[in-house]
């Protein structure tokens, strides 16, 4: 097949828990996107971040609760620590693999700002659950300093934040000059930092970007052919989870937008990358959104699995 420019979204949910488990989770990574990079692909990465920057986050509201100096950590600069620590070993383990078949490429991870609309109406209803559980009177006194608290399926307080939509890619223009260089690129992990502009300056937003919106806006940005969100199943299924549940393999964007409006994709999971799947494909002729699991990418791109979503 002739030569794709793809993104490939990867979840955060496959990364592990610690380090140790992220290394091994990278290394496993690595193998089936040089196997793409090999194939003569220009390979963009996307990776998702939840896990990570939840544990972040509590790690500098613990270490402040020790030391007040540490002083609060903003859920924007967790989400730049987690582009860090999660670029570090894609980065680190992509080189190794294409270093093991002889390929010679650069591999970099770009710290990456998005845009925001600080008026999006999401800041009106935020709904992520981010950090630590707290008890009601921590809840409370979190509530008066502004945060938005909501209890937790019995396991106690936590604070939500906003998940608007990517508007642009602070860093696009850069991106693009790594791109045409043949760099292989990781960029806008966990969403991207969310910021707006104001006055002239930059603001971080208190928000999280969901990374399948991102992704979608950054194929569409760069032009990519391909977006492959990949994550722990292999195809897109109505009825999902029922003794009717049907695997699909190509979805119309009518098709998809009427399994939306049944309610056929969990939303927070299967929904936001069906939606970032149809945004892309509706984008531009030609443009082909791919959801299936990280060891079926090679054979998804070839046709051979995984639900297509085309215009
Ligand atoms: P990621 O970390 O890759 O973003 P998520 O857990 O957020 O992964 O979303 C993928 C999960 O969505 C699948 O593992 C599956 O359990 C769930 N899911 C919900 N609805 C569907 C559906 N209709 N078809 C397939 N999977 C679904
Ligand atoms: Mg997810």
């Amino acid at each position: 097949m002739s030569k794709q420019k793809i993104v490939v979204a990867l979840g955060g949910n496959a990364l592990g828990n610690s380090a140790k488990e992220q290394r091994e989770a990278c290394q496993a990574t690595a193998k089936p996107i040089v196997d793409l990079i090999e194939q003569g692909h220009q390979v963009v990465i996307v990776h998702g971040n939840g896990p990570q920057v939840g544990m972040i986050n509590v790690a500098m509201d613990e270490a402040q609760k020790k030391n007040p100096k540490v002083g609060d950590m903003p859920i924007t600069e967790c989400v730049a620590m987690s582009q860090g620590y999660i670029g570090y070993h894609l980065q680190r383990f992509i080189r190794d693999e294409l270093e093991s078949r002889k390929i010679n490429k650069n591999v970099v991870t770009v710290v990456t700002e998005v845009l925001v609309d600080s008026n999006d109406p999401a800041f009106k209803k935020p709904t992520k659950p981010i950090g630590a559980f707290c008890t009601k009177e921590e809840a409370d006194k979190l509530a008066k300093e502004g945060h938005t608290m909501v209890e937790d399926a019995g396991r106690g307080y936590r604070r939500v934040v906003a998940s608007p939509k990517p508007i642009d890619i602070v860093q696009k223009n850069s991106i693009i000059k790594l791109i045409d260089a043949g760099d292989v690129v990781i960029t806008a992990g966990g969403g991207g930092i969310p910021v707006s502009f104001k006055d002239g300056k930059t603001v971080g937003e208190f928000a999280v970007i969901d990374k399948d919106f991102a992704s979608a806006k950054l194929a569409e940005i760069i032009d990519a052919d391909y977006l492959i969100i990949l994550t722990a199943v292999e195809k897109v299924a109505i009825n999902f989870g029922k003794p009717n549940e049907k695997w699909l393999s190509k979805l119309s964007i009518e098709e998809a937008n009427q399994y939306i409006s049944e309610g056929h994709f969990a939303p927070g999971s299967m929904l936001p990358k069906v939606e970032a799947a149809i945004k892309f494909a509706n984008s531009k002729e030609g443009h082909k959104a791919l959801i299936t699991s990280l060891e079926k990418a090679k054979d998804g791109i070839e046709g051979k699995t995984g639900t297509v979503i085309v215009k």
